[in-house]
């Protein structure tokens, strides 16, 4: 038998966990909410994903953390910055990848990837919720849905809404105002994933669009967003079903080099710090 190893992500929202073995396949993995109780959901996280697996803890060779939370990752043996995970992870997925936008609960980050998936540069707005994550989550309870239904939801448009408000709590009262204008919702999300859209282009534009684009995150898994980034770029965006475990592949992608010995560049050994 071969060996396991894991990576956990823990977001500012979600935690994300993935086991794989030596041949980078995916044995087990797990997706739930992150509260105030983080070192404990940390674990959970790590736990869960080994028991989908069929594997038990000690089983795991190597587990290395990365997220807004890592730090709490205290039964991991290394942390590793988002932006270097999605990028491994990226570009395992989609090895053409150069260019990778991850859009989580609080932040959106624009990374350049090299040809062996490395970081050439980075760009990310993190100072306010505006056209993340939480930004939709939001949108989507004042128009009674649940953030997992309005990509759907959105497709039905007929004629976006033009939404002016970037920042999330004014987004809110102006979706609440367009309802009582009387614009479908659909309109109104489409309005709002047109106004991510634009957002993301113009943080992508900082690093620069060398295709192929890879989205990742949870809010790649947002159908309408991903069909209005393509329409607006002109170009195919990568997305998988796992796109939202790309940082937890891309730590658990590190972990993997770790045990084999692997030669990481110099730009990566200094990222990664044992712990
Ligand atoms: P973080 O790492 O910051 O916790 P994630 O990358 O896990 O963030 O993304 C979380 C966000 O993904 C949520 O705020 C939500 O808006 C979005 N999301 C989660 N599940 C779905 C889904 N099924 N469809 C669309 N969006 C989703």
């Amino acid at each position: 038998m071969g060996y396991a190893v894991a990576g956990v992500d823990i977001g500012s929202t979600t935690a994300k966990s993935v086991v794989i073995n030596e041949k980078g396949e995916i044995l087990g993995k797990s997706l739930a909410p992150v509260g105030v109780k983080i070192v404990q959901d940390a674990e959970k996280s790590f736990e869960a994903a080994v028991a989908s697996a069929g594997l038990s803890k000690d089983d795991v060779e190597f587990i290395a953390g990365t997220g807004y939370g890592r730090f709490k990752i205290y039964f991991g043996q290394a942390v590793i910055t988002e932006i270097s995970c999605h990028a491994k992870g990226a570009h395992f997925l989609f090895p053409k990848t150069r260019t990778v936008l991850d859009i989580g609960g609080q932040d959106t980050k624009a990374i350049r990837v090299s040809e062996r998936g490395e970081v050439i540069d980075f760009a990310m707005n993190d100072k306010c919720s505006a056209g993340t994550g939480r930004f939709l989550d939001i949108c989507a309870e004042a128009l009674g849905y649940h953030v997992s239904e309005i990509g759907e939801a959105s497709l039905k448009a007929t004629y976006p809404v033009k939404i002016s408000s970037t920042c999330t709590v004014f987004a809110e009262s102006e979706v609440i105002s367009q309802v009582s204008r009387g614009k479908s919702p659909e309109n109104i999300l489409a309005g709002l994933h047109r106004s991510i859209a634009y957002r993301s282009i113009s943080l992508l534009r900082r690093v620069g669009i060398v295709p192929e684009l890879t989205f990742t995150g949870g809010v790649s898994r947002n159908v309408g967003l991903v069909n209005t980034l393509e329409e607006l770029l002109g170009m195919k965006v990568n997305v998988s079903p796992l796109s939202q475990y790309l940082g937890a592949l891309g730590a658990a992608l590190f972990a993997l080099e770790r045990v084999m010995g692997a030669e990481g560049s110099e730009e990566e050994k200094e990222e990664v710090v044992t712990v």
